[in-house]
């Protein structure tokens, strides 16, 4: 089923008016706070720490996407770097073969859609960003954006792979082209971050039809589970998440070769679950003042967030 008011939401995601009215009224932080862990990093540190202590693994964004002014895309870089000590800290780097501390980046955050050397600049930055980890013992995951992005961050990732091997990138099963990069990016040591797509697609790069999408996930989730990488399973859905378990099985993989992914306040019970089942679960925790264009995929998604959304400017809290 298609759902009606996905398209609606998403086109409000780029509506500069729509922002600032939202942004500017009170009742918007309650549902803010339900999908964002705060503005500052001291709230970010607080919920990891959280998080962290319940046995749940992490993956931080700094909030801020397509970047067009080249200062902006240094002072993220710079927030981004001091970020990864900071999380050092709550705690330090494992020994374990998989690092509980991630980040997570957007190349337009970094300067990809800098009208000028916006790919040089990103991976630049990028760069600097991965060296910077290494030192922490942190590890950096790079998210997916609209489709215009996908051969260039990819390549991106590719070739830096070659110097941090633990470089992650997501990769949208919504896309057609995705069936194809599971194929080649399954390799040993890769680490992809399968999710289903946030963004608003034209049919003839994306599936647009949930079941599809769905259906495309499986594909997707069925090569990298039998390919040679470390699966990230990013989704709520029941539907994989089992399908999940059933792969591991088929494809001998122990609980510590792949890991489940949700969004910090979603799914909580589930993901409290799958801890208690000793599964590998991995919450990506935004925060930051720009949550604009975060929350409205948020809202996209499920319209029962939308009623949440509804109930809270009702209720005026
Ligand atoms: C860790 C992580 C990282 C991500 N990174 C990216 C990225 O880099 N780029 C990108 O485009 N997108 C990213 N996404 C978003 C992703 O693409 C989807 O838009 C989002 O996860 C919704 O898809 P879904 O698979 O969770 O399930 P959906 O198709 O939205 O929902 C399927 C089912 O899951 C259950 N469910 C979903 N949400 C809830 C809820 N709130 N409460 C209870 N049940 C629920 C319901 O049973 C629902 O019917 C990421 C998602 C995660 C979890």
């Amino acid at each position: 089923m298609v759902n009606p008011l996905r398209p609606v939401i998403l086109a409000a995601s780029s509506s500069s008016r729509i922002q600032r009215m939202l942004t500017g009224f009170a009742p918007t932080s309650r549902i803010v706070r339900r999908f964002v862990a705060g503005e500052t990093r001291d709230d970010v540190l607080t919920v990891a720490a959280g998080l962290l202590a319940g046995g749940r693994m992490i993956s931080v964004d700094f909030l801020g996407e397509n970047t067009t002014d080249r200062a902006q895309a240094q002072r993220t870089l710079a927030e981004y770097r001091e970020l990864i000590w900071d999380l050092a800290r709550v705690a330090p780097p494992a020994v374990a073969a998989v690092q509980p501390i991630e980040v997570s980046v957007k190349l337009s955050a970094l300067g990809q859609a800098l009208a000028v050397d916006g790919h040089a600049v990103a991976t630049e930055n990028l760069y600097a960003l991965c060296a910077e980890a290494v030192r922490a013992g942190v590890w950096v995951c790079v998210d997916a954006e609209d489709h215009s992005t996908t051969e260039p961050t990819l390549a991106t990732v590719e070739a830096m792979r070659t110097e941090f091997p633990w470089l992650g990138v997501a990769v949208q099963a919504y896309l057609r082209r995705t069936e194809a990069d599971c194929r080649a990016f399954a390799s040993a040591g890769t680490r992809i971050r399968l999710c289903k797509g946030a963004y608003r697609e034209p049919q003839d790069v994306a599936f647009q039809r949930a079941s599809e999408v769905t259906r495309s996930y499986l594909r997707c989730l069925e090569i990298l589970m039998h390919g040679r990488g470390y699966p990230m399973i990013a989704s709520h859905d029941p539907a994989v998440i089992a399908a999940a378990e059933r792969m591991a099985a088929d494809s001998d993989r122990a609980a510590g070769e792949f890991e489940h992914q949700m969004l910090y306040g979603v799914r909580d019970r589930e993901q409290a679950r799958l801890v208690h089942a000793d599964q590998a679960v991995r919450v990506y925790v935004p925060y930051g003042g720009q949550w604009y264009g975060y929350l409205t995929r948020r809202l996209a998604e499920r319209p029962a967030n939308v009623a949440f959304f509804v109930r809270a400017l009702r209720d005026g809290s």
